[in-house]
This record gives structure tokens, C-alpha cells and sequence, in this order.
């Protein structure tokens, strides 16, 4: 092949011959960003690929969707099918965060850069940045909130009985919240102020793979069956709403929600539609907004600045240790939201139609 047509051949493929990621003139603008999603059985993802791609579109990008089903190695295929067609940067919210190690190294022999999205990905010295919420915080919300409502702030003595679910072992996040909400509870647990009955504390025995609701309303019926013969529940600790409305199903099934037996306190997290119409409804208690337009923005902003040369702006460089590197974070804040405030958090904001909760 002649000097020429290589080079042509090498662009073709995302990689000029001086083997950089920029465009000759050194615009990027026109260049395709990857972005790679968990799943579309949630709501937030969808929504956040759709912001991501908006805002990159925007800012002149052009842009490849793609969403793994919550099968990891799916998810590294179509990475790597992306990375061998040229993408310039990638944007990756992990379905498994350890399972990215060698795509990532194909990343970076291809002078890729990635930003982690919302999910810090494990192991590998190829993630340049992180862009998420504070996610021990929003834990702390969901424990706060729980002990609130069930008047431990103030001054009730309980014991009041709670069950404690987390997200899936596989997310980072997940050790994240458990943490923040049990900075809150464990020293009532330990006063035995809030007692599981289950036995069933530690972060390894309540875990939900890939944040499955029918996992969690099987794992709830089980501890009813076992562990509440006699007794209620009074809480119930959710990392995320599809896990609470499995909760909330279990619970209803075992006659919860009558006025002898009220529901539980639920906690949730991500404002989904499903769940803000269960708060509304007087079911689930609470749940922990996210504004995801604002984190499609942050990682918009972050492969903006670095295929232009510039640093991205971070607020955080100490919290996300990946095991290979602290990287680099920008951290949005997370506002609990309940039947009190709902409205005008996520209705007012235009995050959730009105007419969608109808
Ligand atoms: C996200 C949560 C979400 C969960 C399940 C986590 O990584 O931070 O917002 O509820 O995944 O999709």
C-alpha cells in the first residue's frame, strides 16, 4: 500500500498515522464519541444516553449509543467494536467494573480516553476521569430518612425492626450507598434501636445482582416467611426504586398496607416514574433524586475539554480509588425526595412530566 492509502486506511479506523487522536488542524469537533450503557430496564439509562448524546451533539460530536442488556460481556464487545471503528472517546457506565480491564488497554493503545459514568470501573489505570454523584451520600439520605421517620431523631427509642437490601456486588456504587446508609443506622442497630431480625447485616448476604426487583421481592418474601412469624417490619433499607417496588409487592402480598399493618418505611433511589407514583400513592416512602441531565452534561464537558487539550474540571480527587489510581472525579449532589417535595423537585424541574405521574 502506498504512504497514502495507509494513512487513509489508518484514519478510516480512528487512527491517523501519527497515531493521536485529533483530526489534522487538531479539531475534533465532527469526531465520534462512544457511549456505552448498562441496560435500557431502567429508566435513568435511557435517559442518560439520550442526554449524553444531546449534549455531545451540541458541542458538534457526533455519536454511538449502545446498551450492553446488563450482560458484561456484551458490553465489552460492543466497546470493542466501537474502539475498532474509531470512536474518539468513550463514556462507559460498567455493567460489571471488573470485567473491563482488557478493552480498556485497547482503549488506550488507540488513544482513546474514557470517562467512567457513574459507576467507577476497577482495575485498570486506563479510566481518565470519573463523573458521578456522591454516592455515599446518597445513602446517608435513605438511613437518615428512615430514621426520621420512624421518630429515632426524635427521641423515640423503637425497637423498630428494619430489612437491609443493596445493589448489585458487581457496581461499585453499591458498597458506596450501603456505606453511607449504615453510617446512619449501625449505631441504632447496635443500641438495638432498629433490629433485623433476619440476622442478615453484612453487605455480601444482601446484595441484589444487577439490581433485580424479582430477586429482591423473592429475597423479601423469604425473610417474611423466616423471620416474621410474630413481629412486623418497620423499615425497609432500597438502594433503588426497582428494587423497592419488588419489596413493596412482597410486602403487600404478605398483607401489608392495610391500616392494622401499614407499610414499612421504603427508601429508593434514581425518582422514577414508577416509584414517585408510589410515593404519591402513600406506598414507597422515599426516594433519592438524581438529576441525570446535569451528570450527561458533566461527562459531556469532560471528553469536550480532553479532546481539546484542556483538563477537565473535577471537584474531587481523593474519594475513587480505583485499585490501580485515584481517579479524578467531578461529584453532583443528591436531594431525597418524598410526597412532601416531589413536586417541586423533580415535577417543577422538568425532570418528570406532571402528566406522566397521572
Ligand atoms: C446507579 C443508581 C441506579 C443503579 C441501578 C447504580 O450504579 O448509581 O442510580 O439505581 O445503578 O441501575
Amino acid at each position: 500500500a502506498s504512504a497514502a492509502s495507509l494513512a487513509l486506511t489508518l484514519s478510516a479506523c480512528g487512527q491517523n498515522s501519527e497515531g493521536g487522536s485529533k483530526d489534522e488542524g487538531g479539531s475534533t469537533k465532527g469526531a465520534t464519541i462512544g457511549i456505552s450503557m448498562p441496560t435500557k430496564s431502567s429508566e435513568r439509562w435511557i435517559a442518560d444516553g439520550n442526554n449524553v448524546v444531546k449534549d455531545l451533539e451540541s458541542k458538534g460530536y457526533k455519536t454511538q449509543l449502545v446498551y450492553g442488556e446488563d450482560d458484561p460481556a456484551k458490553q465489552v464487545s460492543q466497546i470493542e467494536n466501537m474502539i475498532t471503528q474509531g470512536v474518539k472517546a468513550l463514556i462507559v457506565a460498567a455493567i460489571d467494573n471488573k470485567s473491563m480491564n482488557n478493552v480498556l488497554q485497547q482503549a488506550k493503545d488507540a488513544k482513546i480516553p474514557v470517562i467512567s459514568y457513574d459507576r467507577l470501573i476497577l482495575g485498570t489505570e486506563n479510566v481518565d476521569y470519573y463523573a458521578s454523584f456522591d454516592n455515599e451520600k446518597v445513602g446517608e439520605l435513605q438511613g437518615d430518612y428512615i430514621v426520621d421517620k420512624l421518630g429515632l431523631k426524635s427521641g423515640k427509642k423503637g425497637p423498630f425492626n428494619i430489612e437491609l437490601f443493596a445493589g448489585s456486588n458487581d457496581d461499585n456504587n453499591t458498597r458506596y450507598f450501603f456505606q453511607g446508609a449504615m453510617n446512619v443506622l449501625k449505631p441504632y442497630i447496635d443500641k438495638k434501636q432498629l433490629v433485623v431480625k433476619s440476622g442478615q447485616t453484612e453487605l455480601t448476604k444482601v446484595t441484589t445482582l444487577r439490581w433485580d426487583g424479582a430477586t429482591a421481592q423473592r429475597r423479601m418474601d423469604d425473610i417474611l416467611t423466616k423471620s416474621y412469624k410474630s413481629g412486623k417490619v418497620d423499615a425497609v433499607l432500597s438502594p433503588y426504586d426497582g428494587i423497592s417496588i419488588g419489596i413493596i409487592s412482597a410486602l403487600k402480598s404478605d398483607g401489608y398496607g392495610s391500616k392494622d399493618k401499614p407499610l414499612p418505611v421504603v427508601t429508593g433511589q434514581d425518582a422514577e416514574v414508577a416509584s414517585v407514583k408510589s410515593i404519591i400513592a402513600g406506598d414507597q416512602a422515599m426516594t433519592v433524586y438524581k438529576d441525570t441531565r446535569e451528570l450527561a452534561k458533566v461527562a459531556s464537558s469532560m471528553v469536550d475539554a480532553l479532546l481539546n487539550g484542556k483538563k477537565p474540571e473535577t471537584n474531587d480527587t481523593e474519594t475513587y480509588d480505583n485499585q490501580a489510581k485515584v481517579v479524578p472525579a467531578y461529584l453532583l449532589e443528591p436531594v431525597a425526595v418524598d410526597k412532601e417535595n416531589y413536586q417541586k423537585v423533580v415535577v417543577d424541574s422538568g425532570y418528570i412530566k406532571a402528566g406522566d405521574l397521572k
